[in-house]
């Protein structure tokens, strides 16, 4: 047996379930769900930006199984934001994008009053830096519950300016229901540009950042690149001040939770 065969598998805590207790159409693009139940009491408060797992097994397979011994696979999952959890009502909410086809797009368009939630984590998030006094937030709509956390987690004098790209004017809305800011919204008029062209260009034509502004950009993987390499050669922005995350990759299902644009 070779050394990686032999290493104990790594032993993952079981999903928390809860149940949806509540579906609003924040706007039309965007579904709110909430959801509730007692294993939720030991869900942790989550990190501003931070991330949750869903699982969503094949209909009529029950995961997770209660026999130690099932070899019922881990079943397919993707990554989203805890947007809000009320710990006193072991609530939580989470807000989806809805993009057409994909298996969590797709469920939540589905999704009842009742029904059942499997749920991962919370792990993750973004540092807020102590001594943060501007922080630019660069969000898609996929972003915008992150980018309401972050704001939520600023030091007490550290500005926000926040830009963020949405399919048309009535995707704006409050990023935060406690944070006032007023986003620059850009809209994306042109349907055949590529995902994230405006906030690359918004970013190209920013004035030269202070030397102490720190970034939160999240959004399409490709453009996310290209925004940290505008941010670098362009702006001067050291590397050490930005926090980048490629949030979905277009065309590609499932892109993995922790593309942090390193390479
Ligand atoms: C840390 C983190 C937090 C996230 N938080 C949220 C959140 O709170 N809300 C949210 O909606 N998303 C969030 N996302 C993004 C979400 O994980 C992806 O959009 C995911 O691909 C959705 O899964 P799906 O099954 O619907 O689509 P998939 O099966 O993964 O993809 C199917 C197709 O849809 C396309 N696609 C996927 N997402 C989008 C999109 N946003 N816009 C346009 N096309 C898309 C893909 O390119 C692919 O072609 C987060 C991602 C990360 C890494």
């Amino acid at each position: 047996m070779d050394a990686e065969a032999a290493k104990p598998r790594k032993q993952r805590p079981p999903p928390k379930e809860a149940f949806i207790d509540g579906i609003e159409h924040v706007t039309p693009g965007v579904i709110r769900i909430s959801c509730s139940g007692p294993e939720l009491a030991a869900f942790m408060q989550p990190k501003p930006a931070g991330h949750i797992k869903l699982f969503f097994p094949p209909e009529g397979v029950v995961w997770p199984s209660k026999d130690p011994a099932s070899d019922i696979p881990r079943p397919p999952s993707r990554t989203y934001t805890p947007r809000r959890f009320d710990a006193a009502r072991h609530r939580l909410e989470i807000e989806f994008v809805r993009h057409g086809e994909g298996l969590a797009s797709s469920w939540a368009e589905r999704a009842r009053i009742g029904e059942r939630v499997l749920i991962g984590g919370p792990g993750g998030g973004y540092p807020v830096p102590e001594d943060a006094r501007h922080l630019v937030i660069i969000a898609d709509e996929s972003a915008m519950p992150g980018a309401g956390m972050v704001l939520e987690a600023l030091p007490p004098d550290c500005r926000a300016q926040v830009i963020c790209e949405v399919a048309s004017k009535t995707e704006e809305r409050a990023l935060s229901p406690i944070v006032a800011c007023e986003p620059l919204w850009l809209h994306r008029t042109d349907k055949a540009a590529r995902p994230g062209a405006l906030l690359e260009e918004a970013v190209r034509a920013m004035p030269a950042p202070a030397n102490d502004t720190f970034f939160w950009v999240a959004c399409e993987a490709a453009a996310m690149r290209r925004i940290r390499d505008i941010l670098i050669a362009h702006h001067g922005v050291e590397r050490a001040r930005l926090h980048m995350r490629g949030y979905w990759k277009f065309g590609e299902a499932n892109h993995p939770d922790h593309d942090y644009g390193a390479d």
